[in-house]
């Protein structure tokens, strides 16, 4: 874990903040609250709201302006949730979902508290639209999401700003923007204020719980670099630049338990003229399961094919990380040009495999090499993009398992793709109640995390589509309900 003084801001912090009156604390920070939550993406909304459907006097902190509130929930587009209720083509049996989750990566981090997840995610959609969420029909592509997962209307902008209209409603919940949570006093193992840097000044804010809700530490190059290396640096950040993990390192600081993997992240491939942050759901490929993969020196390092692309896209962010120089290119051809989301910037496009191997760089002989192998290794079978088909390749290495093509019609089409980091996995350990676990096994008394901050406890390599937002539905739920309670 990071000690605080390493973390490195990313450059993209440097926006304006509100300035308070000369010399006078902002009003939210004259009161002490029941609930303060650290953090107004969605984890930290659903939290607030609990906490006050719950009876607690909330103050929600958002490090960003207004206009860039709700951090990586602004991307978002659906949810996934078990749905026992609609009929059995429709619905989403517990037992399947729970399987699903057992088979993404290394399994879940913590079986029980996965398990609750998983059963509590039941609830979410009756939830939500108490809350105001509105559905619309899932979106076609590659993903296969329409019986497992919900599309809310509108997407994750949408969503935040329902929720935050919800909030705005509510007189015993303030938001305070540009408010940036620093550090925690702490008095034994209860947590007394917080201090929070606003508009040049620090500010004392007292409360008698805290929820923390601000995100992984994904956005900070300086603190993935001591587990990737300098790889780091070639990433991506698909999401809020200010999800940096300074909450996290604090409450590490103060004694908090590490959950999940120092490398577990959720990462994919996406677009290399991608921005460096906040690209959103925009510069994502999915072309991978329908053509061919290689790295740099034009070799081919995974199987493209190995499962429902739902189940995959997450792994090949850190497939991509760990090849030479953390870029990757995808070829395909024409037969397939059709069958996905077409690449937001455009793909590059020639009349044989050659031509866009030179304009990438790329050693052709090495490219032409491996295509050939590819499609010599190719069994024909009966291709179907909606279900695992027969079309595979035999006695290749790394094999492609479905979906497998032989690349032979022009014109040929490819793009470089670098890894994209959505959110890290490492946070801190929570209780069953999402309390914060110390590291000698203890708790804090008021302090409770949801969200990306505590996904570790969930997730360890692999991940689920919409199953982010699951997580922090469900425990932020959890958080608010249980600091509005210790509040009182
Ligand atoms: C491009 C993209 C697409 C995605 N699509 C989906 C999807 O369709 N479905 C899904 O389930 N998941 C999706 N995810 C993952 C999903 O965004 C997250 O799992 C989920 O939104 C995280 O919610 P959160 O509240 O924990 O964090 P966030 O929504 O990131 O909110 C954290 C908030 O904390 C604030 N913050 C950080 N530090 C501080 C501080 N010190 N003080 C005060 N505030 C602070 C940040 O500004 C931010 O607003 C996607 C992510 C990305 C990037």
């Amino acid at each position: 874990m990071a000690p605080a003084a390493e973390l490195e801001p990313p450059a993209a912090l440097s926006l304006p903040a509100q300035q308070p009156p000369a010399g006078q604390a902002p009003a939210w920070a004259q009161t002490p609250w029941d609930v303060v939550v650290i953090g107004g993406g969605n984890a930290g909304l659903v939290a607030a709201l609990t906490a006050n459907d719950s009876g607690a006097r909330v103050l929600m902190l958002e490090r960003s302006p207004r206009q860039l509130r709700g951090g990586n929930t602004r991307h978002t587009r659906d949810i996934r949730c078990v749905r026992s209720d609609g009929a059995a083509a429709s619905g989403y049996p517990l037992d399947e979902a729970w399987s699903d989750l057992c088979r993404v990566g290394d399994g879940p981090s913590n079986e029980q508290l996965a398990r609750f997840t998983v059963c509590e995610s039941e609830s979410i959609p009756a939830w939500m639209a108490e809350h105001g969420v509105r559905w619309q029909p899932a979106l076609a592509g590659t993903l296969h999401l329409s019986r497992t997962n919900l599309f809310f209307l509108g997407g994750g902008k949408a969503l935040v700003n329902t929720y935050y209209r919800e909030v705005d409603r509510r007189p015993g919940i303030t938001v305070a923007y540009d408010a940036k949570a620093e550090d925690f006093e702490f008095d034994g193992m209860t947590c007394r204020a917080v201090n929070v840097g606003y508009g040049g000044g620090r500010h004392r804010v007292a409360a008698s719980a805290i929820i923390c809700a601000s995100g992984g530490f994904e956005a900070n190059i300086g603190w993935l670099r001591k587990y990737w290396g300098d790889a780091a640096d070639n990433y991506l950040v698909r999401g809020t630049p200010y999800n940096d993990g300074h909450v996290l390192a604090r409450l590490y600081q103060a004694g908090a338990a590490s959950a999940g993997q120092e490398r577990g992240f959720h990462a994919i491939a996406i677009d290399a003229r991608a921005p460096r942050f906040d690209g959103g759901i925009a510069t994502r490929l999915d072309v991978i399961p329908f053509g061919i993969t290689v790295n740099k020196l034009g070799q081919r390092f995974y199987d493209e094919g190995e499962d429902f692309w739902p189940k995959r896209y997450a792994m090949w962010g850190g497939q991509i990380a760990r090849q030479p120089d953390q870029v990757a290119f995808a070829f395909w051809d024409s037969k397939v040009s059709a069958l996905f989301i077409p690449p937001m910037y455009g793909a590059s496009s020639a009349g044989s495999i050659s031509e866009l191997a030179a304009g990438f760089e790329l050693d052709a002989a090495a490219i032409n090499r491996t295509v050939a192998g590819f499609n010599d290794a190719v069994i024909p079978g009966k291709f179907d993009p909606g279900s695992l088909d027969d079309c595979r390749t035999g006695g290749l290495v790394p094999p492609k398992t479905h979906w497998a093509l032989r690349l032979d019609t022009p014109p040929y089409h490819a793009i470089a793709m670098r890894p994209g980091i959505t959110f890290t996995y490492m946070g801190v350990a929570v209780d069953a109640g999402a309390r914060v676990v110390c590291d000698d096994g203890s708790r804090f008394e008021n302090v409770f995390a949801a969200g990306e901050i505590m996904s570790g406890n969930i997730l360890s390599t692999g991940y689920l589509a919409g199953f982010g937002l699951t997580i922090g539905t469900v425990w932020g739920r959890q958080a608010g309900t249980n600091a509005a309670r210790h509040a009182r």
